[in-house]
């Protein structure tokens, strides 16, 4: 069934106007036909009652397990072209919790051009669609840019900079994961497309950071931010 998140007060189910349209007019939903919507975080499933106007009725709460046991925050650099774009949709299927900008020495993108308004509309749209086609129950945060100089300010149990030059064996990686338990707070920071300087992977040290391996091939960013949100996700749902 599609999923949409919107708003049910006492069994009324609310969607914004571009979901309305999306579910009359892309999905041609006709009456008794099911959708899911997602209100504050609890999936339900619902029914159309009428097209004209729209009504829709929630029918019951769908248990469900679909969210990670921890919290992620992928701290990413900005990249060139959409690669951000793919970063935000993927992390978002895997499970992400936050996603954080960063700003590095070697950023390559214009920073000003991914603090406009409409690059944040863009984005929010990503990472709503993504989470309702992944059949989420949570719309991922996005926060905007920050320095290394701000790391304080993410709040995380387990902390983690991905550096190339520890390129080798992913134990430290696993070490890292491996301390997780239910509700911890896992933060992991990927660069740019030209890696972080020492001095940058000295300051997320100093930070509370742990260098970790993502193993002996040098990764794109875009790799090593879906690579390690996978291993993630599929360690911390093993059974
Ligand atoms: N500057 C490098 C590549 C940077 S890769 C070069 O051209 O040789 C981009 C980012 O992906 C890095 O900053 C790092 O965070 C991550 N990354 C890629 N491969 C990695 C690996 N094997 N281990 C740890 N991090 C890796």
């Amino acid at each position: 069934l599609k999923r949409y998140f919107g708003s049910i007060i006492d069994k009324n189910v609310l969607l914004s106007d571009d979901d309305q349209y999306h579910l009359l007019k892309v999905m041609r939903a006709r009456p008794n036909d099911k959708i899911e919507v997602v209100s504050d975080e609890i999936p339900y499933l619902c029914q159309i009652k009428g097209v004209k106007p729209l009504v829709i009725d929630a029918l019951s709460v769908i248990k469900e397990q679909r969210e990670l046991p921890c919290q992620i925050t992928l701290v990413t650099a900005l990249l060139k072209g959409d690669k951000l774009d793919y970063v935000i949709q993927k992390a978002t299927e895997l499970g992400v919790c936050e996603i954080v900008l960063l700003s590095s020495e070697r950023t390559i993108v214009k920073t000003k051009d991914y603090d406009s308004i409409s690059k944040l509309n863009r984005y929010q749209r990503i990472l709503k669609e993504a989470a309702e086609q992944s059949h989420r129950s949570k719309i991922p945060m996005l926060y905007r840019l920050i320095s290394l100089n701000d790391l304080d300010k993410i709040k995380a149990d387990i902390k983690m900079i991905a550096y190339e030059d520890a390129a080798g064996t992913t134990k430290s990686f696993f070490d890292e994961i491996k301390k997780a338990e239910n509700g911890s707070k896992i933060a992991i920071i990927i660069g740019p497309e030209g890696g972080f300087t020492a001095d940058e992977v000295k300051l997320a040290c100093q930070k509370g950071y742990n260098v970790v391996s993502l193993g002996n091939r040098i990764l794109r960013a875009e790799t090593a931010s879906i690579f390690s949100l996978s291993v993630m996700s599929s360690y911390l749902e093993r059974k």
